[in-house]
């Protein structure tokens, strides 16, 4: 039962084949049986989990239907869930309790999804391999001494362990694509603005957006269409009709035009996943498509514009966790400024406390300027390298991460070597573009992702192509070991 994608399982129980209580206690032996291998799990919420499912089966008898009604899902530990511990990752948040449901969560609750708990994450969204959570890494179910991936590694890991389905994400600068391509799912981050923010523990503002990680383009097409929508509660919404996503993917790829960047090539590409790249090229091709060689001159001056631009939008988001107003309290503060000091130095871990020292230096008068200001006006030539090639192409395809997934520990020492992991993703966050990971091959036995990035509001091009490259290919039916 645990290998059913969401369309498998929303065919079932159609068919009455199996009742969502019967799936979600399947899921949740599987979860307690080999979670501890992976550690992919802050809080399971078997009775609420139960009553979901129960809830979703009389809806179903009384001849309701839906996608995702009855449908086992998790959310990351940083959309709040009413009544259950939000953390976040953090020891900053580890007793919170959000006192609303986000609006993701809403959404999916209402169209019937079942949550079968929270999923680990790096430490407030901050990371690129899931080993600064509070609670501890998350290990790769390819191979359990390298990392997943972050910060969603935790939604990763467990669907890649058919642990469950799918699950829910959060991409600032790479979190949905790059756990995706670390564990062969696919995962898709949405347009900025196409899903709410509302509810959503903020990182970076103007980057972060919430999407779907699963097996499979058809199940990121079902999970999306729960997730996405305008919200009046998040200013940044945007009021725009939501597609039919299902309906999007049996498009044809005849003469669709895939723009393959020269800057993509670079020395620091591990050469084995180049060549998984140029055959999903030539797949594609296989399928109608045709491709062009474009460039995104500014593409190199992303990490260091991201790597302010997000600490800067973090350390205002995180003055709030100052053990007043919200989060963490030290014991017997001597006065005001020890009890700020310690809460939010005995709260948070080292790289949440390293980002906002970077984004309140950047911040600061004098160096405005400098750091942040500069940093915007390069986020804005970024913008204006896609906008130059979405005139030419349809799609821009690359490798998702230069490298396949390291072993656990091997970048803790540097963290600008795992900053340089993401430059094949922040540039769709810089720009507010939609983007997805797909699986595309396998180095040393470890999963590879092609990343393809669309203009503003095709998510259904990306699923589209994305789809039929899986009905051609069969890299995203493989299953880890022991799994
Ligand atoms: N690795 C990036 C960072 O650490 C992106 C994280 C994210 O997308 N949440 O900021």
């Amino acid at each position: 039962m645990h290998h059913m994608t969401l369309a498998e399982i929303a065919r079932g129980l159609a068919d009455k084949k199996f009742s969502s209580e019967e799936l979600t206690k399947v899921l949740l032996a599987r979860i307690a049986q080999l979670d501890p291998q992976l550690n992919s799990f802050i809080s399971l919420t078997e009775e609420l989990a139960l009553g979901q499912a129960k809830a979703a089966d009389a809806r179903r008898a009384n001849g309701e239907s839906g996608a995702l009604l009855g449908a086992p899902i998790a959310h990351k530990d940083l959309f709040c869930t009413q009544g259950i511990r939000t953390s976040c990752g953090s020891k900053m948040l580890d007793n919170f309790k959000a006192p609303y449901d986000a609006t993701v969560v809403a959404k999916l609750a209402a169209a019937g999804t079942v949550t079968l708990g929270k999923t680990n994450m790096d430490e407030f969204a901050m990371g690129s391999a899931n080993e600064s959570s509070y609670y501890g890494a998350v290990k790769n179910p390819w191979n359990r001494e390298h990392v997943p991936g972050g910060s969603s590694g935790g939604s990763a890991a467990a669907v890649a362990a058919r642990l469950l389905p799918a699950a829910t994400a959060t991409d600032t600068g790479g979190s949905i694509r790059q756990p995706a391509a670390f564990t062969n799912l696919t995962g898709l981050k949405p347009t900025y603005g196409r899903v709410s923010r509302w509810g959503m523990i903020a990182y970076a503002s103007s980057l972060d957006q919430g999407g779907p990680l699963a097996r499979t383009a058809e199940d990121c097409a079902i999970l999306l269409q729960g997730m996405a929508g305008f919200d009046p509660n998040d200013s940044t919404s945007i009021d725009e009709p939501v597609p039919d996503y299902s309906a999007s993917l049996n498009g044809s790829l005849q003469g669709l035009r895939i723009g393959v960047p020269k800057e993509y090539f670079s020395a620091g590409l591990d050469p084995r996943i180049a060549e998984l790249v140029h055959n999903s090229v030539k797949e594609l091709e296989k399928l109608g498509a045709v491709i062009k060689e474009i460039s995104l001159p500014n593409m190199q001056h992303a990490i260091p514009a991201y790597y302010v631009i997000a600490p800067a939008e973090a350390s205002s988001n995180l003055s709030r966790f100052d053990g007043v107003r919200f989060g963490y309290r030290c014991e017997n503060p001597e006065n005001l400024i020890d009890l700020y000091k310690r809460s939010r130095g005995e709260g948070f871990g080292a790289e949440v406390q390293r980002r906002i020292m970077v984004g309140a230096y950047a911040l600061s008068a004098g160096y405005y300027d400098a750091y942040y200001l500069k940093a915007q006006k390069i986020r804005r030539l970024v913008k204006n390298d896609f906008m130059a090639a979405f005139n030419e192409v349809d799609i821009i395809l690359g490798p998702t991460t230069p490298n396949p997934a390291w072993k656990l520990g091997a970048k803790n020492s540097d963290p600008v070597a795992e900053y340089l992991e993401d430059v094949y993703t922040i540039t769709a966050n810089l720009a507010g573009l939609p983007g997805l990971s797909m699986p595309a091959g396998f180095v040393d036995g470890l999963p590879v992702g092609v990343q393809l990035l669309a203009p503003y509001f095709q998510e259904g091009r990306l699923l589209n192509v994305a789809h039929q490259y899986q009905l051609n290919t069969d890299w995203h039916t493989r299953t880890p070991t022991g799994f």
